[in-house]
């Protein structure tokens, strides 16, 4: 087995240091976020911005032709991609990618997550990223959050949580407003609420990707975001995106104890002809004091467990190799047997660059992981990414984080591998679009 500690960093066991449980948890960059919030402290609220308006009341449904299950097909059908598709597709990624290399400056969002809610419906013991007591945002910010992103280069818009669908009337408007906008709109969701009525509610406003985590098939403990007790709503959704155009791809975190549920997994997606992400199951990289799993926690991946990840991310490789549907590039599945060995080299971030968090509140952060950390980067219509505190700052982050969806970015924001997928996809003639981030 390799010996090589599970991280570079001087915290990496420190709860072995606290002398507490099992030493399960390595906190990569506890000290080190501690400096960086001490150096820009987030101690000013946004601003309370004058003339609150709510977002406009979607006009439901757009497509009455479309509602219902009456008129659908089988679960798996031929996918047919209109011109309206693909437009919406190459004005959502490709026109914003060649706006951020060719006009000035530093700061050209491709893509921008708008935390609607930090609350949640499910406790996965991994998940750090969620409590209940924090307000969601308000429909003010939201509408805001969405004008501001319009007058920058972004035009991809990824609904997150918590679970955004704890107010699904919400993210119905934001989802109706955004599109509207011509933003290519993105759910993250358990998909525990995605019921029927649900579905026909984002699909007719222009949803673009439903990407649904599922971390077993049947729950386990510390693990309850499993396919069988949703499977007939989760049905209901693939059939309907033949009618309303959108896309579902499985969003799997590898663990200790999931890793037979993840080839089942891989295996049911290929089976439904939809794609799957990975991630390794990445312990809080900072403390959080309301995370109440960082203990005894039988989910994150221990030093043990690196042989049987390994085997797991081999077979996955093959499956790659094999056709089957993935976000993940068979560089970046590789990738993450260095990762968990504290060897990743630097790779491309493109975080508070080409990405930007909006927090419920209304201020900004470069990524996800940094959600909670309590440095000032702004907030919207006004964030304070320089360009050059940020590549500082990636020197040691970089190689203790596995965010998947900055690594796909970073990965893809290359000039070649761009050209590359414009002409593998007009060849295909834009058969399989959940396939833009493949090697
Ligand atoms: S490497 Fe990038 S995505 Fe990861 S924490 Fe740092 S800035 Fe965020």
């Amino acid at each position: 087995m390799d010996s090589t500690p599970a991280s570079s960093s001087a915290d990496a066991i420190a709860l072995e240091s606290k002398g507490v449980g099992e030493p399960v948890a390595p906190l990569r960059l506890d000290r080190w976020i501690k400096g960086l919030e001490g150096s820009d402290p987030r101690s000013v609220p946004p601003p309370a911005w004058p003339d609150a308006q709510p977002l406009p009341e979607p006009p439901f449904p757009r497509h009455p032709e479309l509602l219902g299950e009456e008129r659908s097909g089988p679960v798996v059908q031929d996918r047919h991609w209109s011109l309206p598709l693909i437009r919406r597709k190459v004005n959502g990624w490709l026109v914003p990618y060649v706006k951020s290399r060719v006009l000035p400056g530093s700061f050209h969002p491709i893509l921008a997550y708008l935390f609607t809610d930090w609350k949640c419906n499910v406790d996965c013991h991994y998940c750090p990223s969620w409590d209940n007591r924090t307000p969601g945002m308000t429909e003010d910010v939201a509408r805001r959050s969405i004008d501001w992103l319009e007058s920058t280069t972004c035009r991809v818009l990824a609904v997150m949580g918590g679970e955004p669908l704890v107010r699904p009337a919400f993210v119905h408007k934001v989802t109706d407003y955004a599109a509207s906008k011509g933003f290519w709109v993105y759910i993250g969701t358990n998909g525990r609420l995605l019921k029927p009525a649900v579905v026909d509610r984002l699909g007719d406003a222009g949803m673009a990707v439903f990407n649904v985590a599922m971390d077993t098939v049947d729950p386990k403990p510390g693990l309850p975001k499993a396919l069988n007790p949703v499977r007939r709503q989760f049905e209901y959704l693939l059939r309907k995106q033949y009618d309303y155009g959108y896309m579902v791809f499985f969003n799997i975190c590898i663990c200790r104890t999931n890793m037979n549920d993840v080839r089942e997994l891989t295996e049911i997606a290929h089976e439904y002809r939809i794609a799957t992400d990975y991630h390794v199951c990445e312990s809080p990289m900072y403390e959080q004091p309301h995370f109440k799993h960082l203990h005894d926690n039988g989910v994150f991946l221990r030093r043990e467990d690196w042989p049987k990840v390994d085997e797991l991310v081999d077979w996955l490789i093959e499956k790659n190799k094999a056709g089957y549907a993935m976000v993940n590039s068979i560089k970046r599945l590789n990738d993450m047997k260095d990762f968990l060995r504290g060897r990743l080299e630097p790779w491309n971030c493109r975080a508070g660059l080409n990405s930007v968090v909006i927090r419920t509140d209304g201020s900004v952060a470069p990524c996800f992981p940094l959600y909670a950390a309590k440095v000032d980067w702004g907030h919207i219509g006004s964030p304070r990414f320089d360009a050059a505190r940020l590549e500082a700052m990636k020197v040691e982050c970089q190689r203790n984080c596995f965010s998947t969806l900055q690594h796909n970015l970073g990965f893809c924001y290359n000039d070649r591998r761009v050209l590359h997928w414009v002409a593998r996809q007009a060849a295909r003639g834009f058969r399989s679009g959940a396939r833009c981030f493949e090697d």
